[in-house]
C-alpha cells in the first residue's frame, strides 16, 4: 500500500535552494534533496550507488505495463525534442509540453484521473517537426521496411485521439465493457472477465495474461521470460550491491534475486519473508512487482523501485507508534473478532528517498506500509517508511493561497498554515503504521481479501487506513505517548479534521474529465466525507459569494462518526463483503457533481494551482580508482526534468529489442 500525494505544490517560500523547478500545465516540477547521503559512510554510499542502478535498469517494465504503446511513443518524443534545432517554435513548445507531462505520468495518461491526455498541435505540425528531427539526425523506432510517415500515422491514434484506449484502469467500466476490457493497460490481452472465471493464476503478481489461439498463457516476468533483458540488469545490480549491504540486507537481496530468475510465487513469499525481517538496516530498497492499483483487478503488480536511507531524526515519532502498536489494535473500534491478538513488530522509519522509478517516480507516494500479502503481514508484521524528503519538498512549497481559498474562516487557514504539516505527517505515520497494520480477516478469505472484493479492495483498504488515523488522533493516550502536545492537541485534531474535509471539495480539481473518480485514495477520501456528511452532523456544506465551503464544524461528531464507519469498513475487508463496498462507494465515493468541480477547477485556476507533482531525484556519480574500484559516490541535483529523464532512458535502451 502507498500513499499518493497529499496537498498540491507550488511557488517555493524564501528557500536557499529551489524547490519547485518549473510548471507544466496541471502538475508542478520539484526538485528532491537526500542530504543525509552525503554523511553515509562510503560503503552505504556505494550500496545506494548499485540499488540505484537496479532502480533505473527496470525503469522501462513499468512504461511497458502502463501502455503497450509507451516505449515507442516515447522514443519518438525524445527523438523529437532532442533534434529540435529546425522544428517551429510554437509545435516544439506543445511537444514538450506533451513530453514533459508524458514522462511525469509514465505515459499519456493522467495518473490521478487514468484518463487519456493528447497532443494538443495539429497532425501536420507535428509530422513536420518529426520530420525535422530526422533531418537533424534523429532515429526513430521505425519497424522493418516502415517510413518515418508510416510509423507517425500507426501511433496517430496513440498521440491524438481521446477515444482510442480512453483510460487506463477503468474500475466503473460503461456498458458492453468490463473492467478488465475497459483498461487500457498492457496487464492482459485479448481477453475479458469471463475467459477468467474458473482459470487459477499461478503467478498472480508477476505475470502479464494473454488469450492466444483460446488459451490463457501466463507471461511470467522473470530472468528468460517477459521483461528477461529488463530483469537480468537489475539481477546484475542486486548481485554488485549484496557485498555492501548488512547480513539481514543481504538475505533479503539474495531471496529477491532468486524470485526475480524463477518468478515462483514461493520464491516471492520468501523474498518479502526475508524483506520483513531485516528490520534495523540503514539503507534499504523497495525494487519488484508491487503495488496493484494499475489493475482493475488489484491482483496485478506494477513494477516499482525506491533506494533510501533512514533519517535518524525524525524516525522516532513513527516508532513510537509502532511500538504502541498493540495498544491500538486493543482499542480499535471493530469487533473484537478482527483484531489481530499479538502484533507482530510494524518496524517504522523516517526515510529519505535517494531514487524511485517505475510506479513511484517521478510521481511518489509519501509514505509506504509493505509487504501487501496479507498472509505475511499478520504472521511477520510490516515495514513502514514516512518519506521524509518528499515530505519537505511538498512543504516547502505550498502556496498560501492554496489554505485560504477554501477555508471558511481566516482562523481556519491559520490553524492549517500553524499544524497542517504537524497533523499531517502524524496521521500518515498512523495510516502506514497502525492503520494499513492492523486488523485480521475471517480464516475463510485464506488471507487474501483481494481476491472477493476485487476492484473495491484497494479503496477498502486505503478508507481503512485513514479511519484509524482519523479515529486515534483525538485520542489523550496519545499525550501519554509523547505524540501531540497537550496544549495543543484539541486544534491539532480540528486542523486535520477541517483539512481532510476540505480535501474532498479541493481534490475535485484533479479530476477534470467525467463525473467519476477512479483513483482509490481519491475514491476513499470522498467516500469518508460523503458518508460523514449523511450519517452524523460534523460538516456542513455552505456557500459564500458563489463559491462553496466544506466547512467541519463538530470534532466530537466527526470522530464518533469515523468510528462507526471503521467498524462496518473493517467488517467489509473482514469478510470480504463485496456487495456492501460495491453500495458503499457507489453511494458517497465515485460520483460527484461535475458544475461543484467545474467551480473548485475555476478557483485552482485562477491561483494556479497545480494538481500533482513529477519529482526531479539526485544524481549519484561514483568515482573509481586506476583499478575500477569505487572510491567515492557523490550526490548533486540536475534541478531539471528533461536532462533526467533522457538520462535514464539512455541508460536502458541497449536493454530493448
Ligand atoms: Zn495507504
Amino acid at each position: 500500500m502507498n500513499e499518493p500525494t497529499p496537498a498540491p505544490v507550488t511557488n517555493a517560500p524564501a528557500a536557499d535552494r529551489p524547490y519547485l523547478l518549473e510548471r507544466v500545465g496541471e502538475a508542478a516540477v520539484v526538485q528532491v534533496y537526500a542530504d543525509g547521503f552525503r554523511d553515509l559512510p562510503l560503503r552505504e554510499r556505494t550500496l545506494v550507488w548499485h540499488l540505484g542502478q537496479a532502480a533505473i535498469a527496470g525503469r522501462d517494465i513499468f512504461y511497458d505495463q502502463r501502455y503497450a504503446h509507451n516505449l515507442e511513443m516515447r522514443d519518438v518524443l525524445e527523438a523529437i525534442v532532442t533534434h529540435s534545432s529546425g522544428i517551429d517554435r510554437s509545435t516544439l513548445d506543445e511537444i514538450v509540453r506533451y513530453t514533459k507531462l508524458f514522462w511525469i505520468n509514465t505515459g499519456p495518461y493522467n495518473n490521478l484521473t487514468s484518463r487519456k491526455f493528447v497532443l494538443a498541435c495539429t497532425t501536420a505540425d507535428f509530422v513536420a517537426a518529426a520530420q525535422a528531427a530526422a533531418r537533424d539526425g534523429a532515429r526513430f523506432p521505425l519497424q522493418d521496411g516502415e517510413t518515418l510517415d508510416a510509423l507517425l500515422a500507426r501511433l496517430h491514434p496513440m498521440f491524438f485521439d481521446l477515444d482510442v484506449d480512453p483510460i487506463v484502469t477503468s474500475k466503473t467500466p460503461r456498458a458492453g465493457k468490463d473492467i478488465v476490457t475497459a483498461s487500457a493497460n498492457n496487464l492482459y490481452v485479448g481477453l475479458t472477465m469471463k475467459d477468467l472465471e474458473g482459470f487459477e493464476e499461478k503467478h498472480p503478481l508477476n505475470s502479464r495474461l494473454v488469450k492466444r489461439d483460446g488459451q490463457l498463457v501466463e507471461e511470467v516476468y522473470r530472468v528468460g521470460g517477459r521483461y528477461g533483458e529488463q530483469i537480468a540488469a537489475i539481477v546484475q545490480h542486486l548481485e554488485a550491491a549484496i557485498p555492501y549491504a548488512t547480513e539481514a540486507m543481504a538475505r533479503a537481496l539474495r531471496a529477491l534475486v532468486t524470485f526475480y530468475r524463477t518468478g515462483e510465487e514461493a520464491d516471492r513469499e520468501a523474498y518479502d519473508i526475508a524483506w520483513v525481517q531485516d528490520k534495523a538496516s540503514p539503507v534499504d530498497t523497495i525494487n519488484g512487482f508491487v503495488e496493484v492499483y494499475l489493475d482493475a483487478r488489484s491482483i496485478k503488480g506494477a513494477w516499482e523501485a525506491l533506494v533510501f536511507y533512514v533519517n535518524r531524526e525524525k524516525t522516532s515519532q513513527i516508532q513510537t507508534i509502532a511500538s504502541q502498536a498493540q495498544w491500538f489494535e486493543d482499542h480499535m473500534p471493530w469487533d473484537p473478532k478482527y483484531r489481530k491478538d499479538g502484533v507482530h513488530g510494524v518496524t517504522a522509519n523516517a526515510i529519505d528517498i535517494v531514487i524511485e522509478a517505475g510506479d513511484s517516480g517521478p510521481i511518489t507516494p509519501v509514505g509506504i506500509n509493505l509487504p501487501n500479502d496479507q498472509a505475511i503481514r499478520e504472521r511477520y508484521g510490516s515495514k513502514s517508511v514516512s518519506l521524509s524528503n518528499v515530505n519537505e519538498a511538498y512543504d516547502r512549497s505550498t502556496l498560501p493561497e492554496f489554505r485560504s481559498e477554501f477555508s471558511w474562516t481566516v482562523e481556519e487557514a491559520e490553524r492549517s498554515k500553524r499544524w497542517n504539516a504537524f497533523a499531517g505527517e502524524l496521521t500518515t505515520n498512523m495510516h502506514e503504521v497502525i492503520g494499513h497494520g492492523s486488523g485480521k480477516v475471517a480464516e475463510r478469505l485464506n488471507g487474501s481479501p483481494q481476491a472477493a472484493l476485487k476492484e473495491q479492495f484497494s479503496a477498502i483498504e486505503e478508507s481503512r487506513a485513514d479511519l484509524v488515523a482519523l479515529y486515534f488522533l483525538p485520542d489523550r493516550q496519545l499525550v501519554e505517548f509523547g505524540l501531540v502536545p497537550e496544549d495543543a492537541h484539541d486544534e491539532i485534531v480540528r486542523t486535520e479534521y477541517e483539512s481532510y474535509t476540505r480535501n474532498a471539495l479541493v481534490q475535485l480539481r484533479r479530476v477534470r474529465e467525467g463525473t467519476e473518480i477512479e483513483e482509490d485514495h481519491m475514491r476513499n477520501r470522498q467516500m469518508i466525507v460523503h458518508w460523514l456528511m449523511a450519517n452524523t452532523s460534523a460538516i456542513d456544506v455552505r456557500t459564500r459569494g458563489g463559491k462553496t465551503y466544506y466547512v467541519m464544524t463538530d470534532p466530537s461528531a466527526f470522530r464518533e462518526g469515523v468510528g462507526r464507519l471503521l467498524a462496518e469498513v473493517q467488517r467489509i475487508k473482514g469478510e470480504g463483503d463485496y456487495d456492501a463496498a460495491l453500495a458503499l462507494f457507489n453511494t458517497y465515493g465515485v460520483h460527484f457533481d461535475a458544475a461543484l468541480r467545474d467551480e473548485v477547477v475555476a478557483r485552482v485556476d485562477r491561483l494556479q494551482l497545480p494538481s500533482y507533482t513529477g519529482f526531479v531525484m539526485p544524481k549519484l556519480e561514483p568515482v573509481t580508482n586506476d583499478a575500477g574500484e569505487i572510491v567515492d559516490v557523490t550526490i548533486s541535483y540536475p534541478l531539471d526534468l528533461t536532462t533526467q529523464m533522457l538520462e535514464y532512458s539512455a541508460a536502458t535502451r541497449h536493454l530493448r529489442p
